[in-house]
């Protein structure tokens, strides 16, 4: 683990560039993203606003075999979600595989095939790291958070409580 904190802003481009086709350019460190996380009611509530959620990052700059520029890696963080059956919050892991290719123009996001994600960047090639990734972990999101089961559920209830 890396606690150096990464850049606000990158060039995910120029680092591929940079690195060639068949090379690799690693950028691994860390980011407090839970500003740019508004997911409200599901995560930890009105009770408690200004939440950290620090993200691991290890990104990896590269070309693939056909010459197109990928960011790969993986993203580890641990977020509060609120269970949607017994409202307790629990902690829930999260651990993201990334393979997208960044596309800094409406053209280049034509020519991208179909089975390649695109990652859209600014009109000048930067990415802001933190909202994008505060975008991924919102993608990864359950739809409807849950305890992995109603007996985990009953653990969280005050004594004397149950669920209907
Ligand atoms: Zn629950």
């Amino acid at each position: 683990m890396s606690t150096f904190e990464l850049p606000k802003s990158i060039e995910p481009l120029k680092f591929c560039q940079k690195a060639g086709r068949g090379g690799q350019s690693i950028l691994s460190g860390q980011l407090d993203v839970g500003q740019n996380l508004a997911i409200g009611e599901l995560l930890e509530g009105p009770d408690k606003p200004n939440h950290s959620v620090v993200v691991q990052a290890e990104l990896i700059f590269g070309q693939d075999q056909m010459g197109f520029s990928m960011v790969t890696g993986e993203l580890h963080t641990q977020i509060k979600l609120r269970c949607q059956r017994c409202l307790g919050l629990f902690d829930y892991p999260m651990d993201i595989q990334l393979s997208l290719s960044p596309v800094s123009s409406e053209k280049e996001l034509e020519s991208l095939p179909d089975y390649i994600e695109p990652l859209v960047l600014q009109p000048d090639g930067s990415l802001l790291v933190s909202n994008w990734l505060a975008e991924e972990l919102h993608l990864a999101l359950p739809m409807v958070p849950k305890h992995e089961n109603r007996e985990m559920c009953e653990l969280t209830l005050p004594k004397g409580v149950t669920l209907e």
